[in-house]
């Protein structure tokens, strides 16, 4: 279904010498990624281009991209949640297991970017940082719950959306972004907030995504009913949020038919639809946008989980790009420019560049 990475370079017996090396090279990456992060956020800074080597200029510091290891045709983690709540299970991750994973990713130098975002190529991260995705499928009620305190509402501290924004408030270079592939009719349960969360969401700079009208499954559905199931949750999420562009789709049970055109885009009475990305169950890091490998109509993601994972949850990935950080899309600090290795540049995908400028270094 999705080629895995067969012709990245990987580490063979002879690397294993090279180990002590890559720690060493990790390291300067961690720390050079949390260090810029403080000057994070800070798009459209005076910067030079010096094409010819493999250092550029930024904000008066010198990019040194070898050390760093950037590597901008690197694969990303697009995470898979699905409840937060108790007790841990199979699709339940804890509160407190939801921030050791926040926590983990911040520390090995991974910031939140959005789906949108990746499908745009719009990847502005400080130099050394490697973009994760976020994504919650079901609109379960351990992803955004309002309680009432002192005739108040208040959004639960032990949900999703709470953690994601405590945790942004202290780590503010982490970035907050999440995608939740909602269906109807109670999202998020607390059917008399629906309005307020999903208007409260989008203010936020989160995104909504389809998971079908009623988590249908688009394998087994004939193509009217099928298009019947993606165009009715467009509709409504637009009766919550007019106008809105719902752009990506995860794909209940991870099921979907040989022919992908009607999921793809398509209409039912009147409601038009249009998915930009689609996304899979499992069970692996994504390709760059930039990559040749990159097949929007069919994103793997990664379990953010520890039971049954089968050696592909989120800890087994960040294990496997820790020990190979030349598999790892590592940025360069320029949104405006694809930075890779000379000999990965034959990976780069030149038409989903659009205007910005391919930098391969030695
Ligand atoms: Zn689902």
């Amino acid at each position: 279904m999705f080629r895995k990475t067969q012709s990245w370079p990987q580490l063979g017996k002879g690397g294993k010498a090279l180990l002590p090396l890559l720690l060493l090279l990790l390291l300067v990456l961690a720390v050079s990624c949390s260090n810029k992060g403080n000057t994070a956020g800070a798009p459209g800074e005076e910067e030079q281009e010096d094409g010819d080597s493999d250092r550029r200029e930024n904000s008066g510091e010198t990019v040194d991209y070898q050390a760093l290891g950037v590597n901008e045709v690197g694969e990303i983690m697009i995470l898979m949640y699905h409840e937060i709540g108790e007790p841990e299970g199979t699709w339940c991750r804890t509160p407190a297991n939801f921030r050791k994973d926040l926590e983990t990713l911040y520390e090995e130098g991974y910031r939140l970017i959005s789906m949108n975002d990746l499908l745009d190529g719009r990847i502005d991260l400080p130099a050394g940082c490697s973009p994760v995705v976020l994504t919650f499928d079901d609109g379960n009620s351990g992803q955004f719950r309002y309680l009432e305190k002192n005739g108040r509402l208040v959004i639960d501290p032990q949900c999703a959306v709470g953690i994601l924004e405590e945790f942004h408030s202290t780590h503010p270079d982490f970035g907050l972004a999440a995608t939740f592939y909602i269906f109807y009719e109670t999202p998020f349960g607390q059917a008399e907030h629906i309005q307020k969360k999903l208007s409260y969401l989008v203010e936020q700079g989160f995104e909504i995504g389809n998971h079908c009208y009623n988590h249908g499954n688009l394998r087994r559905l004939a193509p009217k009913q099928a298009r019947r199931e993606l165009a009715l949750q467009v509709k409504r999420t637009r009766d919550y949020l007019p106008g809105y562009n719902v752009r990506s789709l995860a794909l209940p049970f991870g099921e979907h038919p040989e022919d992908m055109s009607y999921i793809i885009e398509g209409n039912f009475k009147g409601t038009a639809y249009r998915h930009d990305g689609i996304l899979l169950v499992g069970a692996n890091p994504a390709p760059s946008p930039f990559s040749r490998d990159f097949n929007p109509a069919a994103l793997p993601r990664v379990r953010a989980s520890e039971m049954d994972t089968d050696g592909v949850g989120l800890y087994d990935w960040l294990e496997q790009l820790r020990d190979d950080p030349e598999r790892r899309y590592i940025s360069d600090g320029d949104p405006a420019a694809v930075t890779v290795p000379e000999e990965l540049a034959d990976r780069v995908d030149r038409y989903r560049l659009d205007d910005k400028t391919l930098i391969p270094y030695k």
